[in-house]
């Protein structure tokens, strides 16, 4: 015990982040310390983020949440991977899934040995039939999987497609019944002490002063204090994400709730469409360099699959990320940290991922340097990794039907992403740089998907009798065939599951 534990911490923000930041802190430390988070009346929330990553099991998991209870709360559906749409070229579909393409074999990941059929058989089918979440996915199949379960009924996972609003409120009914405590206001002012410019309090427009040992920003955007009041600096990636812009609307569900989010590539960006259990989000993100406003707002209303339930949402954003995520006491998480747009759906992962962080490199009040810039130097690795798979889908594109995807097919992008594309091209290896970002069968989905044809495939792979190869992955197709077949609908699940009370008045 060193007798300088942190007394109290002040969330800046009531998002997503703020309540992901609360939750979990509250459950640790709730009875250790006073948690306080304050959230503007004034200033929204973004009211997007809804579609996550499978790490989300892994935070649910942590704060020891019921997923029957989850789903039904947050009328959430349940999401196995992605189906992209016209990525690539046009009239190209594949599915990025959770999962990979069967058991490694004599310890090497199995894509390589179905590269080595595809060069000798021209109608090799597509991978991803050895991907179970793709084929569930491809059938509207879902069941969670299998614990202890062999094979294919335990090779894969999912994550969640939810309505942002409710899962913030979840969250924040979560942390308050641990000792969190809300306070409504919106902060005009921020004190700093004299000599070190830690911060040391926050003042409310109506007067109140909310002082604090450690400041978790979760401002959004503006990043009100790693920004606003320490500088921290923005690294601004819009030259190779060139998406700036984005409209939501919601529309009525439709029948088939799919298990997958979808995105559909445009002329100038993406629209994305995620199924909830009462309505589905949409939203159009695109380049105001290479369209405008109205003409995104057409393609977006056009593509909807039910009646809108409202006016389109404006939005703008640039991608990249702070220099600094945690500069003296402050620490920010969501948007005040960073923004990758939103193609993977990967932000909510990433306030995951910044709070267990800090968690384990948790501070007492002498804020010792090192715990900050390990914290950075791992966030950044992070949100670097994150920046290099998403220009990956734009890079790779025979598309030439439109400015913007000549652009994104001629624009200089990072080294370790030209590795990444060299190193597949020519040999079918994957480079993973983050042991805990996309793993490998996330990169071979994407580089397959988008059409990328190694010229070689790996020489060890000639070890293996072709005979017994095939059979190999005859056999694992069979099985997952099996599998799925004897799984429910995704929609049939939900209703005799975790069906979530109606809504009046959103009826299909
Ligand atoms: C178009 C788009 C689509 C997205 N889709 C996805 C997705 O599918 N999946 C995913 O993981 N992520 C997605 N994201 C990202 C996701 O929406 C955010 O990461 C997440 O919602 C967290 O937002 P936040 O809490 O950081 O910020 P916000 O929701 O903006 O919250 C900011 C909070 O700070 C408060 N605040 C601000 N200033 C003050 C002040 N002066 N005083 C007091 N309080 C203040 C506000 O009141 C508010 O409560 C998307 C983002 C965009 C832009």
């Amino acid at each position: 015990m060193t007798g300088q534990a942190i007394r109290k911490i002040v969330i800046v923000g009531g998002g997503t982040a703020g309540w992901m930041a609360a939750a979990p802190l509250a459950q640790r430390l709730g009875k250790a310390c006073e948690i306080v988070l304050v959230e503007s009346p004034d200033i929204g929330t973004i009211g997007v983020g809804e579609s996550t990553l499978p790490t989300i099991l892994t935070y649910n998991a942590a704060l020891g949440i019921d997923v029957t209870d989850f789903v039904k709360k947050t009328q959430a559906t349940f999401k196995l991977g992605i189906e992209f749409k016209d990525w690539g070229q046009v009239g190209n579909r594949f599915f990025h899934g959770f999962s990979d393409f069967g058991p490694t074999i004599d310890n090497r990941s199995p894509h390589l040995y179905w590269l080595r059929l595809a060069q000798s058989f021209k109608n090799m089918p597509a991978i991803e039939n050895w991907s179970v979440s793709a084929v569930m996915a491809r059938q509207m199949k879902f069941a969670p999987p299998a614990p202890g379960a062999p094979g294919v009924a335990n090779g894969y996972t999912y994550g969640f497609q939810f309505d942002a609003g409710l899962y913030a409120a979840y969250l924040r009914d979560y942390a308050m019944a641990r000792g969190a405590q809300r306070i409504e206001g919106t902060i005009v002012e921020v004190e700093q002490h004299s000599e070190t410019g830690f911060i040391t309090a926050v003042k409310l427009k109506d007067g109140r002063r909310l002082d604090g040992d450690l400041f978790i920003d979760c401002s959004g955007f503006r990043g009100l204090l790693i920004e606003g009041t320490l500088k921290a600096g923005y690294e601004d990636w819009s030259d190779y994400l060139l998406c700036n812009s984005a409209l939501a609307v919601p529309c009525a569900k439709v029948p088939q709730m799919t298990p997958y989010t979808r995105a559909s590539a445009q002329s100038a960006g993406w629209v994305w469409r995620i199924p909830l259990q009462h309505r589905t989000g949409n939203g159009h993100v695109y380049s105001d360099r290479f369209t405008t406003d109205d003409e995104a707002a057409r393609v977006l209303l056009e593509g909807l699959d039910g009646r809108a339930l409202d006016q389109p949402r404006q939005l703008r954003f640039v991608s990249g990320r702070r220099r600094k995520t945690w500069v003296k006491n402050v620490v920010a998480l969501g948007l005040a940290a960073g923004f990758v747009e939103p193609l993977e759906s990967t932000s909510i992962g990433l306030i995951e991922t910044a709070v267990f962080r800090l968690l384990q490199l948790f501070p007492d009040r002498s804020f010792q340097p090192e715990l900050a810039e390990e914290f950075n130097r791992y966030m950044g690795t992070r949100y670097e990794s994150v920046r290099d798979f998403i220009i990956l889908h734009y890079k790779v594109t025979q598309r030439d039907d439109s400015e913007f995807w000549r652009y994104c097919a001629n624009m200089p992008i990072p080294d370790s992403l030209s590795h990444q594309i060299a190193l597949f091209r020519e040999t079918g290896h994957v480079a993973v740089y983050d042991r805990d970002g996309f793993a490998g069968p996330s990169f071979v989905a994407m580089l397959l998907g988008l059409g990328i044809v190694p010229q070689r495939y790996d020489p060890l792979v000639d070890l293996m009798d072709m005979r017994q190869l095939h059979g190999h992955f005859a056999g694992l197709r069979d099985a997952i065939a099996d599998t799925v077949q004897r799984m429910p609908e995704h929609a049939a699940f939900i209703a005799e599951r975790v069906a979530a009370a109606p809504v009046p008045g959103l009826a299909v």
